[in-house]
């Protein structure tokens, strides 16, 4: 397993992260268990921060769907970054750890007329504007308000990026934004230039996610830039704004070869400007909205080592007290991970194995084919770069409650979310009164 940010193996031949021994960790807080490396999380967004506010006058954007919870807030805040929220829920969260809402992006493909209306009392900094209608409804809202709502349109440039076919979403054929290649976006640019309570200040594209070719950027700033400069010649507006989206890829087992984030702003800048130079536009702010390739690699799973079962001559399965419940991207995406174990860390890798969850589904594998030094019951797995896209997609499937997630660094953990209750995972339910009453049992006739 790659070591990432502060993970290093102490002399126990234990894993370490933020100075932390995760034996003690699993021991103290129980497994499974989110362990956040702090100054790895926020080492990732000053890479970005220098990479293109300082060097590049742009705007850094956290995409909040990959890990949102009310420290992590915090620690985006202090590094000096926007924050990208897609529901109610995760502008809620902003609210309460007192993100400033100029900073907030809003987006989503069907924000409703209550998550739209909250915002706008919020005074969120952006609406990332996806459709007419969306368009149609913040314009209302924000007339009846008496307010102007500053908006980005989201188009699809049509660019595929090289990925897993789930996670491509530039291309035509998307439910997100709006076409530009149909004429669908000049019209849409038109209503919304004639739409009061509306602003129009950019365009936006998000063309995947795991990205590994910086050339996919500069082709969708091609075809933004491009775009631009039509509006500019049929209506005499052009964008002040532009955002490419998130998608830089990430490491999370062989063969993933990561881009250097200023290698990407360099990339992006560059196409921007000399597109935007070509065209006699003035080069517009750029705006980039990463979410995994901040917190994916900063985040850990540990797991303990339950059933270990030999199929000889076919597959041993190691059996954690976790699985697609903590971490549905295998079963989802069958997405690949890298782990170790924990306690055993400076042992040498012997036998190949397979990593199986405990949930109720086949499906439920989280690793396929993994070296590993002969797991026993009782060993501790660490999964390496699940801080993105692992706890903000967990569920209660087979009413396994959530883990807990700690932040560590330089020796102090502490629990910035708390593992759920069975009773937490009952805080919902009801019972009719007429279910409670005397249960009548009911014989059917032979
Ligand atoms: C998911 C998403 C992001 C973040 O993508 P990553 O691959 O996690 O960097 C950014 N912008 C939009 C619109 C997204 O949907």
């Amino acid at each position: 397993m790659k070591l990432h940010g502060t993970m290093k193996i102490n002399a126990s031949g234990h894993l370490e992260i933020g100075g932390c021994d995760t034996t003690e960790l699993a021991e103290r807080f129980e497994t499974p268990l989110y362990v956040l490396d702090e100054a790895h999380f926020r080492q990732n967004c000053r890479n970005y921060y220098r990479a293109f506010t300082e060097k590049h006058d742009g705007i850094v954007i956290y995409a909040g769907k990959t890990l949102l919870t009310l420290a992590v807030c915090h620690m985006v805040a202090q590094e000096g970054l926007g924050l990208d929220v897609v529901s109610g829920g995760e502008l809620h969260t902003a609210r309460k750890a007192c993100f400033p809402m100029e900073k907030v992006y809003f987006h989503g493909n069907n924000k409703s007329a209550k998550e739209l209306q909250m915002a706008l009392d919020y005074k969120v900094g952006r609406f990332m504007v996806d459709n007419q209608y969306e368009l149609k409804l913040l314009g209302r809202l924000a007339r009846e308000s008496g307010v102007t709502a500053d908006i980005i349109l989201r188009l699809t440039p049509g660019v595929e990026a090289h990925t897993h076919e789930y996670i491509k979403t530039g291309q035509v054929d998307s439910k997100f934004g709006i076409v530009i290649e149909n004429g669908q976006a000049l019209e849409t640019v038109q209503l919304a230039l004639s739409t009061e309570g509306v602003r129009l200040r950019g365009f936006h594209c998000h063309i995947g996610s795991q990205i590994f070719e910086l050339e996919s950027y500069s082709h969708a700033a091609d075809v933004m830039m491009r775009f631009a400069a039509a509006v500019h010649r049929e209506t005499g507006w052009a964008p002040d704004e532009l955002n490419l989206g998130g998608g830089l890829g990430i490491y999370y087992a062989h063969g993933d070869e990561p881009q250097p984030v200023e290698h990407y702003a360099d990339t992006a800048i560059q196409a921007v400007r000399s597109i935007a130079a070509q065209y006699g536009l003035p080069a517009p702010r750029l705006m980039v909205e990463p979410g995994r390739s901040i917190s994916g690699p900063a985040g850990s799973t540990l797991y303990t080592v339950g059933a270990v079962k030999d199929i000889p001559g076919i597959r041993k399965y190691v059996a954690v007290d976790g699985g697609m419940g903590d971490n549905p991207r295998p079963a989802m995406y069958q997405s690949r991970y890298e782990a170790l174990l924990a306690n055993r860390a400076s042992e040498e890798p012997q036998e190949t194995v397979s990593i199986a969850g405990r949930c109720c589904e086949s499906g439920d594998m989280l690793i396929w084919d993994i070296k590993l030094p002969s797991p026993q019951p009782g060993d501790i797995l660490a999964v390496s770069a699940t801080g993105a896209y692992n706890y903000s997609m967990s569920m209660n499937y087979n009413r396994l409650p959530r883990p807990a997630m700690v932040l560590v660094k330089e020796g102090h953990a502490d629990i910035i979310v708390a593992r759920e209750t069975y009773d937490d995972l009952l805080r919902n339910d009801q019972v009719p009164a007429r279910l409670q009453e005397k249960q009548k049992v009911v014989k059917l006739a032979r």
